[in-house]
């Protein structure tokens, strides 16, 4: 059990860190064709401070991290950031969500820096719809690139699909079916109404299941430790498995065990709250360890109950490359 835990007594271990708000596809749900504003270098956390933090949280008991984005893989010198968090004592899982397009060149040398996962965000298995809903014409890389993280023992290679409806819904079996003949892992994940510019439409879970069974039955997996939200199925025989992540139809607030640390050193105890606690100013201004580890404290015990997307309320301060999905 963890030493940190929040006013709902659910224990805190997970820390997402957004490394960078940069990224080189423009998703339609995640960033406007133009991109966003771009925080310039010295508004962004470096990677010592990110470290400080690090070392603040895993000495309350955080025990595992995960680098996000934007694009990570876009940040300079990210390697000689994992292999400096995978020194920190207490830090026993440090994992990677990416879009996989420069995975080819840097799966290996991740992975000897101590890095032990990697989740690749794939929308699409067509190469003129990638084109188009990631406005960049990259698919042959990221396809590419979940190879090399395999090949580079990055496992398991999770790959995570937003399901939008009109969009890429039309797919799904597709992807199913990598997982019976490819052994891969996928995770449909229904889409948040995060600000984009665009109107697009979630599928609901319960709907992509339906048109799952026409594959087989989904066998459930029994839930284990470091599961996160996502809910795990096999099809009969099948080496990979089939996950849904349902932040709408089925929230599952009830277990979150995650603390989020903003591309500006904001620490955000939820993705779809805006409470923020500012770390970088007290960081600049020489805070101590112990003075840190306050402040962290001061995250968790804001942490709300759970997210009110459906009753209407959405983040609005940033955009989901800012803060990290
Ligand atoms: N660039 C990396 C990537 O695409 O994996 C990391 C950052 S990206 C913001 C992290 C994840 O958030 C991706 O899997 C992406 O599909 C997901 N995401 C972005 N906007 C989303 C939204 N509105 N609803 C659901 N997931 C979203
Ligand atoms: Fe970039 Fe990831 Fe957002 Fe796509 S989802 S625009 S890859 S940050």
């Amino acid at each position: 059990m963890t030493g940190l835990s929040d006013s709902f007594q659910r224990p805190i271990n997970y820390l997402r860190i957004s490394v960078t708000d940069r990224c080189n596809l423009r998703c339609i749900y995640c960033m406007p064709a133009e991109g966003i504003s771009r925080l310039s270098h010295n508004e962004v956390l470096h990677y010592e401070e990110i470290l400080a933090v690090a070392q603040a949280a895993a000495s309350l008991g955080i025990s595992k991290l995960r680098l996000t984005g934007g694009e990570p893989l876009a940040r300079a010198e990210l390697i000689s950031l994992v292999q400096m968090l995978s020194r920190i004592e207490g830090i026993d899982d440090i994992a990677l969500t990416t879009n996989g397009v420069l995975l080819r060149e840097y799966a290996l040398p991740l992975k000897k820096a101590g890095l032990k996962r990697v989740n690749v965000s794939l929308d699409t298995l067509k190469r003129e719809r990638f084109k188009r809903n990631a406005r960049r014409d990259r698919l042959g890389e990221v396809i590419d690139g979940i190879a090399a993280a395999e090949e580079a023992g990055l496992e398991p290679v999770k790959v995570n699909m937003v399901v939008i409806r009109g969009i890429n819904d039309d797919e799904v079996l597709d992807f199913a079916r990598h997982t019976i003949e490819d052994g891969w892992h996928v995770r449909f994940i229904e889409l948040m109404p995060f600000t984009s510019g665009e109107s697009l439409q979630f599928v609901p879970t319960k709907e992509v299941k339906e048109r799952l069974s026409s594959l087989g039955i989904l066998e459930p997996i029994p839930s284990s430790q470091g599961d996160g939200p996502a809910k795990y199925y096999r099809f009969p025989g099948a080496k990979g498995t089939v996950g849904f992540i349902s932040p709408l139809s089925e929230h599952f607030c009830f277990n979150c065990n995650r603390l989020r640390l903003t591309v500006d050193g904001k620490l955000r105890p939820c993705l779809l709250s805006d409470k923020e606690v500012d770390l970088k100013t007290p960081l600049r201004s020489g805070a101590s360890l112990e003075e840190l580890k306050v402040l962290i404290q001061q995250a968790v015990a804001a942490k709300p109950e759970r997210h009110y997307l459906l009753e209407g309320m959405l983040p609005t301060v940033r955009s989901m490359c800012q803060v990290g999905g």
